[in-house]
């Protein structure tokens, strides 16, 4: 039996002893879409945001077909959503049009991660009766380091969940809460989690009634909670516990300078040293990030539109879009999300401006190609070694020595989370002022680096990298 025969039969994996190999094979990112999907509630979350059996299970084999961590077949779901526009490879997936945009309301401009477009958009549609809620994710009030699914059918609920949470968040077992609604509703995920809300929609098409509008971020990794937490127990002052955890604090310069706050039970604070968003280029280098790291979907491509942050740069190295309410990049790929959001833009909650597609893809350029280059050379060595990987029923893209060569130089940072003693080291080095001088010199040699002309310095959450132009 081959490689691929022995981990991804039909029948390796079914029903809840399925879902619980697909966890001991660490094959799950923690998405919680198991859990919401289960028909009679078999699943309810441990200790570590996994799946755990809770109750009897029935044998449908519904949270093992939708299991995003276990398989996902792209040109299937592409051809499905996007007839005759998908083509697997691509770096942004299908678009329709391109835009950066911010909230009309200045408040949830401000609160937002970027430019409070989410946020904005279902307090919108939620007050003229478009949804009658959303699935977001909010801090965890029983371990902050960690998100949470709520289906929120308030304004203040939607804005409690405004701001990216960097950190495992197995939001879609919040779909069991609404099994036996109309909806309409609205659901925001990473893009491992619109895959399992497409597969159960293929699966149901009652599902695709229940949830019109699927709005997708872009997603480099995701940090496990566990590295929050570690940060927080190390901060902390004598005594105390991480009480709440800010992922981007923004400073008095605004987007996009923003850092981590973590909030400690007697009310003081820490913030990371750096400036935008470095924090997460140290923690994801100490931190295991499993099942991120076969992850193929960096634009939410089967989201009904996707967004993230306008991570690009002007002739001089500087961001092009720095204003400090801040402005998201929208990526629209289905006729009804463009009806939607112009409808927003005419009632005023949403300013857009059309940026040429290439502009935002340049902008993620570092962090696009590593999810489709990288990963297809990570997954191929992978199933070499007999390791399990993800069932991607298509050719994968092939990998330039450009991009192996910095796998290599990535391969080097992942022995840190192997040894905890050393990983604990490194974190503590890289959050403390040292760690932040070195930040701060690396990020203006990008700049240097980006206003040469020389390089395509492209960013995402988690850092920002130099890439040779090429021509
Ligand atoms: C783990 C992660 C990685 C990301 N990586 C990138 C990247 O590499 N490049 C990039 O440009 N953008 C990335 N983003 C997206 C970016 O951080 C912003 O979320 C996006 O620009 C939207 O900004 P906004 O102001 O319009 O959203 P807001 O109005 O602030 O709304 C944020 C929405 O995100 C949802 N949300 C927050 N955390 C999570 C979570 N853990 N899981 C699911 N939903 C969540 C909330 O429910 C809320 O509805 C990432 C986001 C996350 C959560
Ligand atoms: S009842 Fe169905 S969905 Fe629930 S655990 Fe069993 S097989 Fe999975
Ligand atoms: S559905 Fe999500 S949480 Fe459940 S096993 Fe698969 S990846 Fe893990
Ligand atoms: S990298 Fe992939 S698997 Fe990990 S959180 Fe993002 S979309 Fe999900």
């Amino acid at each position: 039996m081959g490689v691929r025969e022995k981990f991804f039969s039909a029948d390796t994996y079914r029903n809840v002893e399925g879902i619980l190999g697909i966890v001991k094979d660490g094959l799950c990112h923690r998405c919680g879409a198991c859990i919401g999907v289960c028909p009679v509630g078999t699943f309810g979350i441990d200790e570590h945001a996994y799946p755990k059996q809770v109750d009897k299970c029935i044998e449908c084999n519904i949270c093992v077909r939708v299991c995003p961590g276990l398989a996902v077949d792209y040109p299937a779901l592409g051809e499905a959503l996007f007839p005759g526009r998908y083509e697997f490879g691509s770096l942004m997936g299908p678009v329709l049009s391109t835009w950066v945009a911010h909230a009309g309301e200045p408040d949830i401009r401000r609160r937002g991660a970027s430019g409070g477009v989410i946020t904005q958009l279902l307090v919108h549609w939620l007050e003229t009766g478009r949804i009658k809620g959303a699935l977001v994710t909010v801090e965890d009030p029983e371990e902050p380091s960690r998100g949470k699914g709520i289906i929120a059918r308030t304004r203040e609920d939607i804005l409690r969940s405004a701001q990216s949470r960097y950190c495992t968040a197995p939001s879609f077992s919040a779909l069991y809460d609404i099994r036996d609604e109309e909806g309409p509703f609205a659901v925001v995920g990473l893009p491992c989690q619109i895959h399992a809300l497409r597969k159960r929609q293929r699966m149901d098409p009652r599902w695709k009634k229940r949830i019109p509008m699927a709005i997708g971020l872009l997603c480099h990794y995701n940090l496990p909670f566990e590295s929050t937490r570690a940060s927080g127990r190390m901060l902390a002052p004598k005594g105390e516990r991480l009480a709440h955890a800010n992922f981007r604090q923004r400073d008095e310069r605004g987007w996009p300078h923003n850092t981590l706050e973590l909030t400690f039970t007697d009310g003081s604070k820490w913030r990371s040293p750096y400036g935008p968003a470095q924090i997460f280029n140290i923690v994801s280098r100490v931190s295991p990030l499993g099942r991120c790291l076969m992850c193929l979907d960096a634009a939410a491509e089967f989201s009904d539109f996707s967004i993230g942050d306008p991570w690009i740069r002007d002739e001089k190295g500087l961001w092009k879009y720095d204003e400090p309410g801040g402005w998201s990049s929208v990526l629209v790929r289905t006729p009804e999300a463009e009806q939607w959001l112009r409808e927003a833009e005419q009632a005023g909650k949403l300013t857009m401006k059309p940026v040429p597609p290439a502009e935002v893809e340049r902008g993620q350029h570092a962090m696009m190609i590593e999810k489709k280059q990288r990963t297809a050379f990570r997954l191929r060595l992978r199933k070499r070694f007999g390791r399990p990987v993800p069932d991607y029923p298509m050719p994968l893209p092939g990998t330039s020595a450009e991009q192996k060569r910095k796998e290599m130089a990535f391969w080097l940072t992942r022995i840190l989370p192997m040894f905890p003693w050393l990983a604990r080291l490194a974190l503590r080095i890289g959050l403390s002022p040292f760690g932040g001088y070195f930040v701060r010199r690396r990020m203006r040699a990008r700049q240097r680096a980006a206003a040469s002309g020389k390089y395509l310095v492209s960013a995402s959450d988690f850092g920002d990298a130099r890439e040779r132009k090429s021509g």
